[in-house]
């Protein structure tokens, strides 16, 4: 039997002679960005590469996004790696696209080039025989919380069910067959910081929500008195959630943010219909849900004062990333062999929220983030500066721990999945989703 560190030799000579290759694919994506749901070049690209290491792909998992396993010896656990195929709108991005405007500010098509360089190193090299269990690599489309009109149609259409596509390859069922799942992402902070690598971070997740306020209109000189006026609703409603915010722990993060998107129609007329959207953003589902429920409550009274009706409409939002600490240890053993203990941080806090959150409350999940971009996320200035950190080192650093995860009849994965507990089964994550997609209506009576 081959040994651990000849399989990790033949893994990274294998990503060191498709190095060009690889990073040349990941810029080639950066050309051509598409937004989310809409990654149909993209999806068809991927496939194309894992279709000529000679894995057999699914396509068009979730509108766009595809599939493929490589096998290894039967009976174990099947580890997924992700990459994500969405651009980002950046209109004033030197490789923003004409048309859309769409651009790769986030850096997915890197992703898409370390996960490719994972199923270059493990397929490649024939090490998979070495194995037991199976790797999935899968290019996920929709990470960017972006053009929910359009979103909206496809949900009212019935083609998806989610506005993020890992969630929709949840719903789907492309995620029952992964125990274990692993994804990366770009930083240009850590340079910043002398830092080349963050293991584990947490993230908060969020839901969103809709309101709209109904009073009645009247003249707003003449006849103040038989108006309803629902901007004083709104005004009050949003006081109220102010007054909840004491109430909120400190460690629970939670951040709301409503704005008003519609004030009323004209100034003479006591305003009748009045808009606002907000978030709830935390950094547990319990948290959430509490200041969810509070946020509610709120916008209620605020209809209830001045006799005004409400409809809070919830949109299911992000998750919460939580790390699983076996994994992150794991995979900063692996990463040593390329950087100084120093230039990596564990923990740490990922900014924003993502779907790879939904994952993290379900499974046993890696995130790792990587340096090698300068700029700023979602800005013009984003670009690529160190492939080899950017790429490669991902790439053999996951191989890598893949080979530890699924060595010696996958006894590493197997200790990993038997030890973790999930935040909540898939059952419950769903109905937390439709708990998150209600209207409320609220009329004073
Ligand atoms: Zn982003
Ligand atoms: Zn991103």
């Amino acid at each position: 039997m081959a040994n651990r560190e000849e399989l990790r030799r033949r893994v990274a000579a294998c990503i060191d002679n498709h190095k060009e290759h690889l990073v040349a694919v990941g810029e080639g994506i950066f050309a051509n960005p598409e937004l989310g749901y809409k990654e149909r070049e993209t999806g068809q690209l991927i496939a194309e590469e894992l279709e000529a290491m000679g894995l057999q792909v699914e396509k068009n998992l979730a509108l766009t996004g595809c599939k493929a396993t490589a096998r290894g010896r039967e009976g174990g656990p099947t580890v997924g790696v992700m990459g994500e195929l969405d651009a980002v709108l950046c209109r004033d991005h030197p490789k923003a696209h004409r048309e859309t405007g769409a651009a790769h500010a986030c850096g997915h098509h890197i992703q898409l080039g370390v996960m490719l360089g994972v199923a270059s190193g493990l397929v490649g090299s024939g090490v998979m025989k070495e194995l037991t269990g199976g790797v999935s690599f899968l290019a996920v489309p929709a990470e960017e919380y972006v053009e929910l009109g359009f979103r909206s149609q496809l949900r009212a259409r019935g083609e998806i069910a989610f506005f993020g596509g890992k969630q929709e390859f949840l719903k789907k069922g492309h995620l029952d067959d992964i125990d274990i799942a692993i994804s990366t992402h770009s930083s240009p902070d850590l340079d910043r910081h002398g830092k080349k690598a963050m293991i584990g971070p947490i993230a908060i997740g969020f839901v969103g929500k809709y309101v709209q306020y109904r009073g009645r209109p009247s003249h707003a000189g003449a006849a103040p008195e038989k108006g309803i006026n629902a901007l004083n609703a709104a005004m009050l409603g949003l006081s109220g959630i102010h007054a909840q915010r004491e109430t909120f722990p400190d460690e629970e993060r939670i951040r709301v943010h409503p704005i008003i998107t519609k004030g009323g129609d004209l100034v003479n007329i006591v305003p009748e219909d009045v808009q606002l959207e907000a978030y709830v953003r935390g950094l547990s589902i319990d948290g959430i849900r509490d200041a969810n429920s509070k946020v509610n409550r709120a916008l209620q009274a605020g209809a209830m004062a001045v006799g005004a009706q409400v409809k809070i409409t919830e949109i299911p939002g992000y998750m919460p990333v939580v790390n699983t600490p076996d994994l992150s240890v794991l995979f900063k053993e692996n990463l040593l062999p390329f950087l100084q203990d120093s230039e990596i941080v564990e923990g740490g806090e990922f900014a924003g929220s993502t779907d790879f959150g939904d994952i993290s409350q379900i499974m046993p999940t890696l995130l790792a983030v990587f340096g090698g971009v300068s700029g700023a996320l979602h800005t013009k200035d984003f670009h690529l500066e160190d492939p080899e950190l950017a790429y490669i080192i991902p790439a053999k650093a996951i191989a890598f721990t893949i080979i530890d995860l699924l060595l010696d009849g996958a006894s590493k994965a197997q200790q990993i999945t038997r030890d973790f507990q999930p935040k909540m089964s898939k059952e419950e994550y769903f109905k937390f989703q439709d708990e998150m997609s209600q209207e409320i209506q609220w009329q004073y009576e």
